[in-house]
């Protein structure tokens, strides 16, 4: 059995396979459990019931619980081929709903164990190996669109592990362009990150979206924007001057023109430097709300 030293108990599951020929953990995804009920949440898996696991489980109060070992494939992103080269968490929300947060305890804990994959593994301790699990998709278009991990400060901890690392400095910005799964680690230049806004934001965009005529949007107002909604921001963002596909994939370009479409309607007084905020997201809203 392989598991990090930080591991205080184990929670055993039958979700789990073989990682794929010739892959090793190369990143680290953190998930959140979009739920409080950490417990449920470990009988879920240890029962069969429910088909995901991870590698370590992450409690509100900070503790760790080894669910899959090391050496093996957790289900956890969707697809084997990113599941196969990731090490997993799956960490419980201190509430339900608004911005899904995660407590101190449980984030110090998730830096900790960060920084132990890293050390054990030599995986890069930055933001282009340390990633949440929407940006799979929105980096390396695997799995699906999700907000998932939802409030977790995946910046903060990746400062911390440096610093447990003894590594100091800043973790390098969101890569600048999505690179293949396989691929080396990408360059840090130009960096850029499609962060989405917590739900009610989601849920005003989706709601602007739809309202608009022609409507740019028809799908469920959920407050949990997806391919359909980023489509309807791909024609938005048209009239600031995008001339790239509406294809629901919204990349570094993207993100620069949802903030120039904020600046221009939306009196969003931030940067412009495709890093999107709860700022940039609230100034695009507004623009899209406005006749
Ligand atoms: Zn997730």
């Amino acid at each position: 059995m392989a598991f990090s030293g930080l591991v205080t108990r184990h929670s055993a599951t039958p979700n789990h396979s073989t990682r794929n020929a010739g892959t090793t953990p190369k990143y680290i995804v953190h998930h959140h459990m979009a739920t409080t009920g950490f417990s449920a949440v470990l009988a879920s898996w240890a029962s069969g019931r429910k088909q995901g696991s991870c590698h370590v489980a992450i409690s509100n109060s900070g503790e760790l619980v080894g669910v899959v070992d090391e050496s093996r494939r957790a289900w956890s992103l969707s697809s084997s081929m990113f599941d196969s080269q990731a090490l997993v968490t799956e960490i419980a929300n201190s509430a339900v709903g608004g911005g899904w947060l995660v407590s101190a305890a449980a984030t110090e804990a998730a830096a900790q164990l960060t920084a132990d994959w890293c050390r054990r593994f030599s995986i890069p301790c930055d933001r282009d190996h340390v990633i949440g699990h929407r940006e799979v998709y929105t980096r390396f278009k695997k799995g699906y669109a999700t907000a998932c991990p939802g409030g977790l400060d995946l910046d903060g901890i990746v400062n911390r592990a440096r610093q447990i690392l003894g590594q100091g400095g800043s973790p390098l910005p969101a890569s600048a362009a999505p690179a293949a799964v396989a691929a080396a680690p990408v360059s840090s230049g130009g960096g850029w990150a499609f962060n989405l806004p917590d739900a009610a934001s989601q849920l005003r965009v989706q709601r602007a979206l739809a309202g608009r005529n022609p409507s740019r949007y028809t799908g469920p107002q959920d407050g949990a924007l997806g391919p359909n909604g980023f489509r309807g921001i791909q024609i938005t963002i048209r009239g600031v001057g995008y001339s790239g596909p509406v294809d629901g994939v919204i990349g570094a370009v993207g993100c620069r023109l949802i903030q120039v479409y904020a600046a221009k309607f939306g009196d969003y007084r931030g940067p412009v430097d495709s890093i999107l905020g709860p700022n940039s997201w609230a100034g695009f809203a507004l623009g899209l709300e406005r006749p």
